[in-house]
């Protein structure tokens, strides 16, 4: 997550931008410019003539083609805020957009709603652009006729892209809402990703043929999209009814954050633990992990207190909450523990291996109870 920045606030859900995009941004604005110049050596543009340089127009075009996927995701997160369900931040990377929607709606109906709503915000907003640009009169700018017409096309090719049933796309998630309505959630996500990686295995196939390695790229994506949505949803089931109570270790050690390197290294090695809550003062003022030891030299770990190299946010979840929401937040937080906390109270530890263990214990039960659903 630190390969991201906020940006700014929309609605109140933070803007971020991935470094990927500020990577990729000057290579759509060249694609862009050079279509622009193909476009006025052919098309009727010749005979007006464009007051910007073709690549500029091409680097506008590429912002536009950013803000379009932002309003598509704002759209996606602001459905999703009337179904009660929110968004923790909306994330511009290499491949478009990614709204953080915490939870898959449990209703598919809501779970439709929210996933039509983005690509049905591009096809209103192009089909609109296109028709103005279109139909603009004579006397405005060419530029500016371009980019409006542009950005219609941009849009409505988001639209389609989007509709398209490859999951984990909108288009894969309405499929699975529109086949949950008939049998398990768990059962619809199985579909749903299978159909998309077939179209992930046509795409890539046609791709290939046809030398459009992009297609073939995106294909890839797809494919591996398809697989971890189907590997979430079974998790998810595999977890439900569980609590973090039920698989936390409640004897929690910890170390004095004015402890050396050195004895919490003896320490790990002792209690074979990699990563301890540090305390001060009876309170948890961060947690100490092996990688953070190895920030320093070793002929420093004598003479350096712990709470030099710990790190001090600290994520935590409570007893009470659902196993499922420890899982979610070591994955995206992509961390080894959570402490469970209650008010500001240590109750105890949650490591992945002990969510793991969970998932585990459940497939195996699952098994006999699989023919029942
Ligand atoms: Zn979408």
């Amino acid at each position: 997550m630190k390969s991201s920045f906020t940006v700014g606030h929309l609605f109140g859900i933070p803007v971020k931008i991935h470094v990927s995009l500020l990577i990729i941004l000057p290579f759509f604005a060249w694609a862009f410019g050079s279509n622009i110049i193909y476009l006025t050596e052919n098309t009727d543009i010749a005979r007006r003539q464009l007051l910007l340089n073709p690549y500029l127009l091409g680097f506008i075009m590429a912002v536009i083609l950013f803000i379009s996927i932002l309003l598509h995701e704002l759209a996606h997160s602001l459905v999703a805020r009337t179904k009660d369900v929110e968004t923790t931040d909306i994330t511009l990377m290499l491949f478009g957009g990614l709204a953080n929607i915490e939870e898959i709606s449990k209703d598919p109906k809501d779970e439709m709603k929210i996933a039509a709503s983005g690509p049905l915000t591009s096809l209103v907003l192009g089909v609109i652009s296109y028709f103005v640009g279109t139909y603009a009169p004579n006397f405005i700018l060419e530029d500016l006729r371009l980019v409006i017409v542009y950005t219609g096309q941009l849009n409505i090719f988001l639209a389609i892209f989007n509709l398209l049933p490859a999951f984990p796309s909108d288009g894969g998630r309405i499929l699975r809402a529109l086949i949950a309505q008939r049998t398990s959630f768990r059962r619809a996500t199985e579909i749903a990703s299978r159909v998309g990686k077939v179209f992930a295995w046509i795409f890539g196939i046609f791709g290939f043929i046809s030398g459009n390695f992009l297609l073939v790229f995106i294909a890839f994506f797809i494919y591996i999209g398809a697989s971890q949505e189907h590997q979430f949803s079974n998790i998810k089931s595999a977890l439900s009814n569980l609590k973090v109570k039920d698989l936390m270790t409640a004897e929690v050690k910890t170390v004095p954050a004015n402890m050396s390197v050195h004895r919490l290294i003896e320490k790990m090695f002792n209690d074979k633990h990699s990563g301890f809550p540090v305390l001060r003062d009876d309170k948890v003022v961060g947690i100490v992990t092996m990688e953070d030891a190895q920030k320093i030299p070793q002929d420093e770990y004598s003479n350096t207190p712990v709470q030099t190299i710990m790190n001090k946010d600290i994520h935590s979840v409570k007893a009470e909450d659902e196993l499922y929401e420890a899982f979610k937040l070591l994955f995206q937080k992509d961390i080894g523990r959570l402490l469970v906390m209650e008010a500001d109270e240590l109750k105890g530890i949650i490591t992945r291996s002990d969510v793991m263990t969970g998932i585990r214990v459940r497939e195996l039960e699952n098994i006999n109870g699989e023919e029942n659903e």
